[in-house]
């Protein structure tokens, strides 16, 4: 028998230091290597991602085709234009594969998909060959050590994690790649269907991707922008990805040792922009552009070596990617319901305004579908101005802005933009939430967004739901003078710091001072000079959520409940006598600060403060290493 003939085959791994599974493939002492991507239609096509998302895939590409390609001229990414499911037996018969190696993906998607191409493999005599890697345990095995449970606290997520045992330290990049052998690709192509094509907003009509299967010359190249039918101009994002500058950001933040050995995350100011105060790795972790293991190693030896004063858990960057392996494990219990409610045992059910419409899709036959019953016009418009950055509420908008713009907010952001659409405002459901994250965010994973989105409006993880972020005191305590609104909302810039957040309350004078009018809706772009007022009184607002959220907390429905499934919960909640439109008169609501973040269950379980909220405390603002290099360059 000959030496191996190896596809190792890339997905949400897009480099080359610590690879288990390139290291797997490596230890079979290949004769032939084909490093090889292949679009996945469901990607493409099935999930939202704006033209800032493709072009940091699309940067990831490059970069480590290069990478590849300085290991071995004759080797480098090869992109093939065809669905996994239909590829894989064409290519193991026409380039006579002995074995198939990937990192192994416990999205619920990807999981269906591998499961049908190992079948596959099996079938046509190609060995599979898979390592975890993306995460700092391997998802599966947390969840068996869990009692096949969700892993839902940091709490619990340590102790499956002890039980596992240590988590691995990572290991070098490869110093050589094999040659890859012939490419022959005279089968047939199989073509995906584009249609419901959800990108086709972005899309502009052009789409190439799958118009041959080497692509336009027939080289397996790296796609473009263009082929992929969107348009460069389009992407207004500064982050650009790839493992190169990956490594080089862990190396700056980790040269600043005081800096990354105390993070405290609450103290990260949302505010701060350019340079921004937290790491802004997490997209790099997405594209698998860097390795949990190595950032999670650096941090922990970091942390060791500082001693006393260094931060710990929840909030440290260690903490930080604990909670990355906490939703990840929780999706990898819950399967596909993970991302709604529906179905989902560990999400409460809130009625809240512009629920999906389920439907079959890729994901599984009840997954939601992405389009929703309008049941309130009202909501549907504070839906859309939230969406556009024109709820009147400048922070709010500012980070919308942001958003849209960059594909990146803080985490704090997204908790304040996050609880104004859900529970501390539009009582909108925060599946649309979720939607709008997935279009925009760099950073999308499915775990993380849909686990986050049910800790911010208090469906799961997390069940404060009368601690609730202002638009006005938040924004303040960060960024008194308002900086970073003027920076996202220009209509503004001139308005005095007395009115930044709440220019509804200026006078006239102020507003003909700055050059502003407060009128319309925002919504078609508004008229220059003006600025929308607010979508309605927050304090109102905050109040009948708080209500509502009462009411839904006190009958207690979970996603699985048949009378969920079969709309008999609507009985339900007429007998109760109360509608998310009618408050409570108040008392027992406070303002969150954000002091607490992702913390309070944890403390709550450890018995720490008991999980007493405090009002507003100012805490001091954490400098980044961007920071102090910024200040460098000022003076
Ligand atoms: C509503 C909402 C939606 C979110 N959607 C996503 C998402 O789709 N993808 C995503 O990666 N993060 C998501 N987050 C979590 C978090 O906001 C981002 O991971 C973080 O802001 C990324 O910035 P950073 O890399 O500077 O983080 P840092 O503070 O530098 O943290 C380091 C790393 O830890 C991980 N991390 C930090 N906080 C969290 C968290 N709460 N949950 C999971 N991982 C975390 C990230 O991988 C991050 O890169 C969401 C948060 C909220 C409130």
């Amino acid at each position: 028998m000959g030496k191996p003939r190896v596809i190792y085959w890339f997905r949400t791994d897009l480099r080359l230091h610590d690879s288990p599974a390139l290291k797997a493939a490596l230890d079979l002492d290949p004769a032939v290597l084909w490093p090889v991507f292949t679009w996945d239609p469901h990607y493409v096509y099935r999930v939202k991602g704006g033209v800032n998302r493709w072009q940091y895939l699309l940067d990831c590409q490059n970069d480590l085709s290069e990478s590849i390609q300085k290991l071995n001229s004759k080797s480098k990414l090869f992109v093939l234009r065809e669905a996994p499911q239909t590829l894989f037996p064409k290519l193991f018969k026409a380039w006579n594969v002995t074995h198939l190696v990937f990192e192994k993906d416990t999205d619920a998607y990807a999981k269906e998909r591998d499961k049908v191409v190992i079948a596959l493999a099996e079938k046509a005599g190609v060995q599979v060959i898979t390592r975890s890697g993306r995460t700092l345990w391997d998802s599966d095995e947390l969840v068996a050590k869990h009692g096949g449970k969700p892993t839902m606290s940091i709490t619990q997520l340590q102790a499956a994690g002890r039980k596992v045992g240590q988590i691995p330290r990572p290991i070098p990049a490869p110093t050589y790649l094999p040659d890859p052998g012939d490419m022959p690709v005279e089968f047939e192509q199989d073509k995906p269907d584009a249609e419901p094509d959800l990108n086709a907003t972005h899309r502009g009509g052009n789409d190439k991707t799958y118009a041959n299967i080497a692509g336009p010359n027939g080289d397996f190249a790296i796609a473009t922008l263009q082929e992929l039918g969107f348009s460069a101009e389009e992407a207004s994002t500064p982050h650009r990805g790839g493992e190169t500058i990956a490594l080089k950001r862990l190396q700056e933040i980790f040269a600043d040792e005081e800096y990354a050995a105390t993070f405290q995350k609450p103290k990260t100011n949302p505010a701060a922009f350019e340079p921004q105060s937290t790491t802004l790795l997490s997209p790099m972790l997405h594209f698998g552009a860097l390795s949990p293991r190595l950032f999670y190693w650096r941090a922990q030896d970091l942390v060791e070596k500082y001693g006393k004063g260094a931060s710990t858990p929840p909030e440290s960057l260690t903490g930080q990617l604990l909670f990355r392996d906490m939703y990840f494990a929780a999706q990898a219990a819950i399967g596909p319901p993970f991302a709604q409610t529906l179905n989902n045992s560990y999400c409460r059910f809130i009625p809240w305004h512009l629920p999906s419409k389920a439907e079959a899709t890729d994901a599984g036959s009840t997954a939601v579908s992405g389009s929703y019953h309008v049941d309130s016009p009202q909501a549907e418009r504070w839906f859309r101005r939230w969406k556009a950055g024109a709820t009147g509420f400048p922070f709010v908008d500012a980070l919308m802005r942001q958003l849209r713009a960059e594909g990146w907010i803080h985490h704090l952001g997204r908790h304040a933009v996050a609880c104004f659409l859900t529970r501390g405002g539009c009582y909108v459901h925060w599946e649309r939430g979720a939607d709008v994250f997935e279009e925009w965010l760099l950073d999308h994973e499915p775990a993380c967004n849909a686990g986050n989105w049910q800790w911010l409006s208090c469906t799961a993880f997390y069940s404060q739901y009368f601690r609730c972020y202002s638009p006005v005191a938040f924004g303040q305590k960060w960024d008194r003078k308002g900086e970073f609104v003027r920076r996202w909302v220009p209509e503004l810039r001139g308005l005095d710091e007395r009115f930044i957040y709440e220019p509804w309350k200026a006078s006239r004078a102020a507003l003909d001072k700055a050059g502003v009018r407060i009128e319309g809706d925002g919504l078609g772009g508004g008229e220059d000079g003006t600025y929308p007022a607010p979508m309605f009184d927050f304090a109102e607002r905050r109040s009948a959520c708080m209500a509502a959220m009462k009411r839904a907390y006190s009958i207690g429905l979970y996603g699985n409940d048949d009378r969920v499934k079969d709309g008999t919960w609507k009985e339900l909640f007429e007998k109760a006598g109360e509608t998310e439109m009618e408050g409570l008169d108040g008392g027992s609501d406070d303002d969150d600060d954000g002091k607490h973040a992702d913390d309070a269950e944890y403390r709550k379980e450890r018995g720490i403060g008991a999980g007493k909220h405090v009002r507003s405390q100012s805490a001091a603002t954490k400098e980044g290493p961007m920071d102090r290099f910024a200040k460098k360059l000022r003076t």
